[in-house]
């Protein structure tokens, strides 16, 4: 028991130290040196306390700090010296506070509560565009596969999950006016575990990839890294094998942002990188990039008229690199409808715009199903073979809220997304932690905070939201138009408190909106979307239009060569309704699992190292809650656990409750705690779980389980 004290006693002194409140010599307090490490301990919860310890923290590169146990993160745009062997293993089975904050504390924890819990776990990366999600979700990877115990042959599971990375932000990352390496699809990547704590597989579900990138960029915007990649890397054996040039100033759908080349990017380089990690993924590539290269091919196709305004294909040539597939059936599919109507055929001619439409098209969903492929190819390799018992710590990564000069249909889908991760926090956090005190009878002044949900309703409530009056124009015959639209969500969503139309924004906002725009009052900030091109979007032509034949013909051709399913159901689902049932698979599997976040926070929009841009990050700190949830955990209680699991755990640190305690498990976890000495304030007693105030206290006991 003494020794209990004093360990616990040596355990206190460290965290004070870890907490910068006291330095080695014990006299003076380091606060003021390197600010609070975990916010719930600063005095006061003012945002511009909050604000200065942030940047505080930040001018020391200390760029984690802790709100109990959530991380905040502030990307400081340069290398830090912090990711590596040696702080792996300073951070490896060390309880949280113990140690200056660190991604890998957190992931560590999670890990050593899985195992110790054997429960499933999720970590959720959130933060806007350019913010380090993917920065971060990297890191915990890099943490599992390089600290957890090994054997040899697990090891290769190991190697192809950390491959996946530069494969998939390969071909799923591009340069955005946010960020030179933007995730343009969502990823939630599971990594199973054995019991021993070994890593023994993986598997990606991924989430809308924005294909439209593939035929137009924006000013200063690029496509997929790997088509640069593939012309400034490859070998000229390989150039010449795929029939391309050397340089991407050669192909139409690189060239248009204007900006094919970027200082920060290698793509020779990164080019290695992606080679290697194939062949550790066991890839035959030189399908993939005859693919890819297909697609730079069919970016150079071009039309000319004829006397009627046809479209003609200009030049043949290019066409035999298309996969094999035959030029006859392409050049058809590229200038004529062919429309099968029962058993004849009527062949319309395409105007050129709809042919480059088609063309387009074709580029589009030929690179989706790459992308498909390659993850389900990814997934095979990652693939646990062992069916004993597991559990999994999944890693969400997804792309961050976005506003541009012009956004579109996939801002609106990516941002819509963001709304649902705020909900899904809300929901997990700040609601439900206080209705648990709520429900277990403990004391507690409410915390006010803004509910999201009034925006998820707007965007998708079945048969009133926007996505159902997207898809109702999208399946109305007729004359339905993007501007029909737009009017159809003036009429019905007119007088919603976060929807504004050009008709009402000089009353709202004294910002105005151009004819064809409409505004969405995010929990996030103001995005405008123009309506331009969302039916269509939404639409996926190519896959819904099944009268459509000779362009699905070839996509089967291609589908044939990947070894895909090809079977063309009438009418599948709208994209944006495929997005809201695959975001609210992804809630389920998360609800089931317990939480821990990471929030992101941008630091300057000229991704500059150094700069601590404090509007910029006042505004983030704002709309991700930090505040509320700062407030929430401060009032109350950093670990709660089940009566029976804390008295199992610890019984055998009481001779009333070891072996055995013969009663109700509350009342052995108070005689426990008694034992313990927990002071009054400490804890409190639910009607189902006890409640501990500051994370030392378990630690205290934790450390006395351990001796
Ligand atoms: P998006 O939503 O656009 O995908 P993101 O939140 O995933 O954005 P990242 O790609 O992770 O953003 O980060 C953007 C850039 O910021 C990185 O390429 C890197 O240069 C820098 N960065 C982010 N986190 C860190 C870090 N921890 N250390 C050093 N640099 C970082
Ligand atoms: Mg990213």
């Amino acid at each position: 028991m003494s020794h209990f004290l004093v360990h616990s006693a040596a355990t206190l002194l460290l965290q004070l130290v870890a907490q910068g409140q006291l330095d080695m010599e014990g006299a003076l307090t380091a606060r003021d040196r390197v600010g609070i490490q975990d916010f719930v301990l600063l005095d006061e919860t003012t945002e511009a306390a909050f604000l200065s310890n942030l940047k505080k923290r930040f001018s020391k590169d200390l760029i984690y700090t802790y709100i109990g146990t959530l991380l905040v993160s502030v990307n400081p745009y340069k290398e830090l010296d912090i990711y590596n062997k040696k702080q792996m293993d300073i951070y490896m089975g060390v309880n949280f506070f113990e140690l200056p904050p660190h991604i890998y504390a957190l992931a560590d924890n999670a890990y050593h509560t899985m195992l110790t819990e054997f429960n499933n776990h999720f970590i959720l990366i959130s933060g806007e565009s350019g913010a380090g999600k993917t920065e971060a979700s990297k890191k915990i990877l890099q943490y599992y596969a390089v600290s957890c115990p090994s054997t040899t042959l697990l090891n290769t599971v190991r190697d192809k999950m950390l491959m996946s990375n530069p494969v998939l932000e390969a071909f799923g990352n591009a340069k955005t006016l946010k960020n030179d390496n933007s995730s343009r699809f969502g990823k939630y990547m599971d990594i199973q575990f054995d019991g021993q704590g070994d890593a023994v597989g993986g598997h990606i579900l991924n989430y809308l990839l924005e294909k439209s990138r593939v035929v137009h960029q924006n000013h200063g915007e690029r496509n997929f890294h790997i088509f640069y990649q593939l012309v400034e890397g490859g070998s000229d054996d390989l150039l010449h094998q795929l029939g391309l040039e050397r340089g991407c100033q050669h192909y139409n759908y690189l060239t248009q942002g204007q900006c094919a080349i970027v200082q920060s990017i290698n793509d020779k380089n990164d080019w290695k990188t992606v080679k290697n990690a194939l062949q550790i993924i066991n890839f035959d590539e030189t399908h993939l990039f005859e693919v890819i290269a297909s697609v730079l091919h069919l970016g150079n196709v071009r039309f000319d008229s004829d006397s009627k305004g046809h479209a003609l294909l200009n030049n043949n040539t290019e066409l035999h690199w298309l996969l094999g597939v035959d030029a006859h059936r392409l050049q058809e599919g590229l200038t004529f409808r062919k429309i099968e109507a029962k058993k004849d055929q009527v062949l319309s001619p395409f105007t050129t715009d709809h042919a480059i439409y088609a063309r387009d098209a074709l580029a589009k969903a030929i690179y989706g199903q790459t992308f498909t492929w390659l993850v389900n190819r990814i997934n095979e390799s990652m693939e646990n073979k062992d069916p004993s018992r597991k559990t999994v710590i999944g890693l969400l990564d997804i792309y961050g809220f976005e506003v541009f000069y012009v956004n579109s249909f996939e801002q609106f889908c990516i941002n819509y997304c963001n709304e649902k991760l705020q909900q899904l926090f809300i929901e997990l956090t700040l609601k439900s932690e206080q209705e648990e005190y709520e429900a277990e009878g403990i004391e507690w002044e409410p915390v006010q905070f803004f509910n999201n949900k009034i925006i998820c309703d707007l965007i998708e409530e079945k048969h009133r939201g926007i996505i159902s009056l997207l898809d109702e124009e999208c399946l109305r015959p007729g004359d339905a138009t993007d501007l029909t639209f737009l009017e159809r969500l003036e009429e019905k969503m007119g007088n919603h408190p976060h929807f504004v139309t050009h008709k009402l924004a000089d009353k709202m906002t004294r910002k105005t909106l151009e004819r064809g725009d409409f505004r969405l009052l995010h929990y996030a900030g103001e995005v405008t979307y123009c309506v331009v091109g969302f039916l269509d979007k939404n639409n996926d032509l190519l896959y819904r239009n099944i009268k459509d034949v000779s362009l699905q013909l070839i996509l089967c051709q291609i589908k044939m060569c990947f070894r895909l399913y090809c079977k063309y159901r009438r009418r599948p689902e709208t994209v944006v309704t495929q997005f809201k049932s695959s975001l609210q698979k992804l809630t389920e599997i998360l609800m089931a699992k317990e939480a821990w976040y990471i929030r992101c926070l941008k630091s300057n929009e000229s991704k500059q190292s150094g700069q601590f841009d404090e509007a910029l990050i006042r505004h983030q700190v704002k709309y991700l809650g930090l505040m509320e949830h700062l407030r929430v955990r401060r009032a109350g209680f950093a670990y709660r656990r089940k009566y029976d699991v804390f008295l199992k755990r610890y019984k055998p640190l009481c001779p009333a409750t070891w072996p055995h305690w013969r009663g109700v498990a509350a009342d052995g976890v108070e005689v426990l705690v008694q034992h313990l000495g927990y002071l009054p304030d400490e804890y409190k007693m639910g009607r189902t779980k006890i409640f501990i105030r500051h994370p030392r206290t378990l630690f205290a006991t934790e450390d006395a389980y351990e001796k």
